[in-house]
């Protein structure tokens, strides 16, 4: 395999795995995503539990790309991270997201919340507060309809981090922390920052059972999860949420909100606007 040397020559690296070279190749693709137009957003509802009521969609990134097909977010926001990439890339999703919220109210779809992922790599200095006013003017969608979500370890890894939230704060942007219990987040530190919304990751969520068959601690900290919130002052919901068990558990814990494949998939806008409007309407 071929890598360039510091002096742009190139030589053969004995090390350069096959693997090596598919992630050289899974950048080069990536690095023009946009501009081809092979990146999308899918969109997934958040829903109140007792209800079926819509609260909120999440924006989930995809990638169609011509020769490798649709690849998972899992394999390449790590590899857009890695590259310096995730920067463009999350400020396209973003504007996107926004755009799509004010487009789905002038179609008679008014979601009140768009929740957006930002990875670690958005959060580092700079000013993200200025550059998510400038989206939601640009979209006129208003703050309070944006909720940005951020994984613990996100927040833990961000020396600026409690200065960067609070900037969000301050523009009226709402914050939840995802993949909630997966990270340490100290609770001390947790009561500081100016969070709303606690999300409960699926790995606590996908072993409820009513029967003897679940697991019994992932169940406590679901529970565990649900009291802290209501302790705090958050609201909780919990994401993974595939069957009607599990809905039933959570909402006898006291867990108003879910997301997960009982109540839609993540889907194209459009398709998300026709199954949802026409219920806003009955
Ligand atoms: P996440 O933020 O925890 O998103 C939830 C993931 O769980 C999504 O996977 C969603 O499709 C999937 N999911 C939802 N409901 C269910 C369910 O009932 N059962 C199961 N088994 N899975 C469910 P997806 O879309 O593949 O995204 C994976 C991860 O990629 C996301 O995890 C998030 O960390 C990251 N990601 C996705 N879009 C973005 C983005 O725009 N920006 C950033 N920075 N990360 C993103
Ligand atoms: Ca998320
Ligand atoms: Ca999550
Ligand atoms: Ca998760």
């Amino acid at each position: 395999a071929k890598a360039r040397g510091r002096n742009g020559y190139q030589f053969y690296s004995p090390s350069m795995s096959g693997e090596g070279l598919e992630r050289l190749r899974l950048e080069a693709l990536l690095r023009r995503a946009i501009e081809k137009n092979e990146i999308f957003l899918h969109y997934q509802p958040q829903v109140e539990i007792g209800t079926g009521r819509l609260v909120g969609v999440e924006a989930l990134v995809r990638w169609h790309n011509p020769e490798l097909g649709l690849v998972a977010p899992s394999r390449f926001i790590p590899v857009a991270e890695d590259m310096g990439f995730i920067k463009p890339l999350g400020q396209w999703v973003l504007a996107e997201a926004c755009r799509q919220a004010a487009s789905w109210d002038r179609a008679g779809l008014v979601v009140p919340k768009m929740a957006v992922n930002l990875s670690v790599r958005q959060f580092e200095r700079g000013s993200i507060a200025e550059q998510v006013s400038t989206v939601l003017r640009d979209a006129g969608l208003g703050p309070g309809r944006l909720q940005l979500e951020v994984t613990e370890s996100v927040i833990m890894n961000s020396g600026d981090a409690l200065q960067l939230v609070n900037d969000l704060d301050a523009i009226g942007v709402g914050l939840a922390i995802d993949d909630f219990g997966t990270g340490y987040s100290s609770l001390a530190y947790l009561q500081q920052l100016p969070v709303q919304t606690l999300k409960i990751d699926r790995s606590f969520i996908k072993d409820i059972s009513l029967d003897a068959g679940g697991d019994r601690n992932h169940e406590a900290i679901a529970v565990a999860i649900i009291q802290l919130g209501k302790s705090l002052n958050l609201s909780v919901i919990a994401e993974g949420v595939e069957n009607e068990e599990q809905a039933a558990f959570l909402l006898r814990h006291g867990c108003r909100q879910a997301q997960g494949y009982l109540y839609g998939r993540p889907v194209a806008p459009d398709e998300l606007l026709t199954r949802w409007r026409r219920d806003a309407d009955e």
